[in-house]
């Protein structure tokens, strides 16, 4: 069993495939030195061996004990010098270096096979004695802190009495003199804290810090962060060691860091920091402010101290040609770290650069169009969920956040504005020009106005799928929904967290995407829809092969949905459309009356209402299917609360009031989620469903004979469970249909199906496909039903749950693929054996969410439908599904 790899001086054991069993660093160390890059010599002790090290009690076989003498000897060979030479010495770092980038994991040691005899053979081949007891020093207190884990404070403190009292600030300032006396004090503390004189044999240092990478392995800090990571602990992690190149070789010496693209806005610009003679810890840890690599940049920042393109003109040109030899070798935008030792440039690690969003969009189509990569790749470079962020004005970076709370990130985007505690203020406010915040503890359908007026919501209970949540998704309206720490006094209008007040008419600033909640205004950038954005959307849709339709009960939500790319409305829940301040006193006579003829007449009124209603939606969706879900919830949530609001009503009913109250009474449910709602609404008062389903057809009507492009109407019955409930809605919806048709002596084409939100509507779902022409899956409700978890309720636990990977995700946001999914891709299949080619889609919130949309693929559905804001991510996320499926 071979457990060391060398590299470098034209040697390469290993190679980039070789990650797992080198760890990133090492392996990549390995492919740079084999295409030639000038990587200091050195060798990786592979993962194997970290995990037999464990196996054999903490010990390390002769066998390893034998390859890393011939490692060294490696090292000796190319750099011609002696580990522990006290004329030549070599010095080496030993990194760790896990498959993934582990931070929290030990890191570093530099400078070692430094002693007291080294140092002065160091001091005189650099013939620079600061320089030498400078590097002892940073030696002694590295391996303490990294290797011995004594007490690293003990030794910043000795450090600043000695610049004390010589009078120093700077480290710069010290002399050789002065660091000399500093290593006396530095073994000193080793001695006292950790009982033994510090390590003067150079093999015990090595062999010390070599045990100390595998040891960190099984640190706290590195199990809290495998366990959050999800990564396996027998993955081990490999130890690089490395002759040491000094960039603090005085004033042609450097370090740096750099990426190879901007990776923030994602521009073809060498991107980056150097400092001239220091350390690779000195950039990193922030004493020195670092200088720009390019000129370019040095001058847009309108900084002074000279580039590296300007400083050392040369060695950079040599790493400009480096990093595009590295682009070109991994077809990836690289993060960089390099030393420059008296004019020669080192590489000391290359990987694949995190970068925001917007960069990872930008890049991805840059490098396709480029040639560098394939449109395919550049589609599944860019994470779907990460497009968020850039559909929504957002918070400028470098504004200051008054962080008040954080909440769930219920809906992406920010806005700022004046707090209101109810929605009929949100409307005045907003009627009056002013931006404002809608401050709730929940909401409810009778909010809408205000949600829709307002630029942004906050409520302090509520989860993912709450009312708030998916209305502000819906609407695009940025929402942090549950935010528990809020104690709101709707009396005296004001709002509290612990001591901190913030009253009516204060400014508050939501970040949707994080859930934060700050005081005052925070600055916002603008979204770029076109360009890069574009282009990918593009090349997604000629690979994808789900449709992408939209949920949207508005005009305005469909003209957001088609200009974001969507084919059609896969869920216009009508309710909505009822909230309206103009019609809410006829919705709620006909909730209230006491029997047909009542409710009738209260009917009569809202017909042409919804009629205008879905004429203005097909206009916009002008051929294009459109799925409009009959009445659904609970009748009781629009029931008059206020006094003025049942005078109201009787008023238009001509009833008393006394009366309508009783009447209201007798509507309590106790669990109204499962009572009367859905297609029970429609079984029980079919004239309702009756009235709707004409005021579809007059709209479909209309719109085809003024447009000449005929909507496809899509009536979709909610809450199904049975085969007879489809079929008897189903009856009423056609009669109106045939009414209609025979009025206007026209017809158009529609369908009747239904949705599949209870577990027995999913198990009867053949039998339901004798009727139903369409199946949509309401998730939303259909993971609620199978997990008997309220969708209203559960973000109080939920968040335990998946803390204790009960549930790997929230379900209501990303489908339970196991159980739900089980329960949809029965229906699918039972649906399509009745029925073949029956139409399959999905309108609950997991339309949406890009692991869902793989499923829905996998399960072979027809569409998918989500939030207007959603249907580029939805497009993104169906083209990564197909490319996955070939
Ligand atoms: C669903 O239940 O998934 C659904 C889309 O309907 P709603 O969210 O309106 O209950
Ligand atoms: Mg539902």
């Amino acid at each position: 069993m071979t457990y060391v790899y060398r590299f470098g001086g034209g040697v390469s054991d290993g190679g980039k495939g070789d990650k797992n069993l080198l760890g990133g660093k090492g392996a990549n160390l390995a492919e740079m030195a084999s295409i030639g890059l000038p990587v200091p010599p050195g060798f990786t002790i592979s993962t194997a061996m970290c995990t037999r090290y464990y196996e054999d009690g903490e010990q390390f076989p002769q066998e390893l004990r034998d390859e890393v003498a011939d490692g060294i000897a490696h090292i000796e060979a190319v750099t011609e010098k002696r580990f522990g030479d006290p004329e030549n010495p070599l010095l080496v770092s030993v990194r760790s270096g896990a498959r993934v980038s582990m931070p929290g994991m030990m890191d570093t040691v530099l400078n070692l096979g430094l002693n007291d005899a080294t140092v002065e053979g160091l001091a005189k081949k650099a013939g620079d004695e600061r320089f030498a007891w400078d590097s002892y020093r940073r030696f002694i207190q590295m391996y303490a802190d990294v290797v011995l884990e004594l007490d690293h404070g003990a030794f910043e403190e000795a450090l600043e009495i000695a610049k004390e009292d010589n009078g120093f600030t700077l480290d710069t300032e010290m002399t050789a003199e002065d660091w000399k006396a500093l290593v006396t004090v530095y073994k000193g503390l080793v001695e006292e804290q950790w009982g033994k004189p510090f390590p003067q044999d150079v093999h015990d240092q090595l062999w010390g810090a070599v045990g100390a990478v595998f040891g960190s392995w099984q640190s706290e800090r590195a199990k809290v962060y495998r366990r959050l990571n999800d990564i396996p602990a027998d993955w081990g992690t490999a130890v690089n060691v490395q002759a040491m190149v000094f960039g603090n070789m005085g004033d042609t010496s450097a370090t740096g860091v750099a990426f190879t693209r901007d990776p923030s806005k994602g521009d073809r610009a060498y991107y980056g920091e150097f400092l001239i003679n220091a350390q690779g810890e000195d950039v990193v840890a922030g004493i020195r402010t670092p200088q720009y690599l390019t000129k370019a940049a040095r001058e847009e920042a309108n900084a002074k101290p000279a580039s590296m393109e300007e400083a050392m003109p040369e060695v950079y040109a040599e790493l400009a040609a480096v990093f595009d030899q590295l682009e070109t070798h991994y077809r990836d935008m690289q993060d960089i770290e390099f030393t420059v030792e008296q004019a020669k440039l080192w590489m000391l690690q290359t990987r694949s650069g995190k970068r925001t969003a917007k960069a990872a969009l930008k890049i991805a189509v840059d490098m396709a169009n480029e040639g560098l990569i394939t449109r395919e790749e550049a589609i599944a470079r860019v994470d779907p969920a990460a497009l968020d962020q850039l559909l929504h004005p957002t918070l400028d970076p470098n504004a200051h956040r008054d962080v008040l709370t954080k909440g769930l990130p219920a809906s992406p985007g920010a806005a700022s504005g004046k707090v209101v505690f109810d929605a009929d203020a949100a409307e005045r406010a907003a009627a009056a020009g002013e931006a404002v915040i809608l401050v709730r503890v929940e909401t409810s359908p009778e909010d809408i106005h205000g949600m829709h007026a307002a630029k942004g919501i906050l409520t302090a209970r509520g989860g993912m799928t709450s009312h708030a949540a998916v209305v502000a998704r819906g609407m695009g309206r940025p929402c942090v929904s549950g935010a528990g720490s809020l104690a709101i006094d709707n009396k005296a209008k004001l709002l509290r967290v612990g001591s901190r007040e913030v009253r009516e008419g204060d400014i508050l600033t939501l970040d949707g995407s994080t859930g934060e909640v700050m005081v005052g205004a925070v600055a916002t950038v603008q979204p770029e829809l076109a360009g890069d954005f574009g282009t990918l959307m593009e090349w997604a849709d000629q690979v994808r092969r789900l449709k992408v339709r939209a949920n949207a009960e508005t005009p305005l939500d469909c003209r957001t949905a088609r200009e974001f790319g969507a084919e059609g409305v896969g869920l216009c829940r009508t309710e909505h459309m009822f909230f309206d301040s103009a019609r809410i006193t006829a919705v709620r006579q006909m909730i209230l009356a006491s029997d047909e003829a009542g409710r009738r007449a209260a009917l009569a009124k809202l017909l042409p209402e919804q009629r205008a209603d879905f004429t203005a939606i097909f206009e916009v969706m002008a051929g294009l299917p459109v799925t409009v879900r009959l009445l659904d919830p609970p009748l009781h949530e629009f029931l008059p609360q206020q006094e003025a609001e049942f005078a109201e009503v009787a008023t238009a009913a001509g009833v008393d009031v006394d009366t309508l109250k009783r009447r209201a009474n007798e509507l309590h449910e106790f669990n109204p989620m499962l009572g009367h709602r859905g297609c029970r609404l429609g079984v029980t008062y079919p004239e309702i469903y009756e009235i709707q389903a004409r005021a579809i057809f007059e709209a479909a009507l209309d719109v085809a004979e003024k447009s000449g492009e005929a909507p496809i109407p899509e009536v979709m019955i909610p809450l199904v469970a049975t085969r007879r409930e489809l079929e008897l809605m189903k009856a009423v919806v056609d009669k109106a249909a045939q009414a209609v048709f025979a009025e206007r002596g026209k017809t158009v084409e529609y369908l009747v199906g239904t949705m599949i939100e209870l577990p027995r509507a999913a198990l009867k779902a053949g039998e339901i496909a004798e009727v139903g022409e369409f199946f949509s899956f309401g998730t939303n409700d259909l993971t609620q039903t199978t997990l008997g978890v309220s969708r209203d309720d559960a973000a109080r636990f939920l968040s335990a749950y998946v803390e204790k990977g009960i549930y790997a995700k929230d379900p209501f946001v990303s489908l339970d693929v196991e159980g739900v999914g089980e329960l949809v891709s029965l229906a699918a299949e039972r649906g399509r054996d009745t029925r073949p080619g029956i139409k399959l889609g999905i309108c609950g919130e997991h339309g949406g969410d890009p692991a869902s949309i793989a499923f829905c693929e996998q399960v072979g559905l027809d569409y998918v439908s989500a939030s207007p804001y959603r249907v580029p991510i939805a497009r993104l996320a169906a083209a990564q599904a197909a490319l996955k499926a070939r």
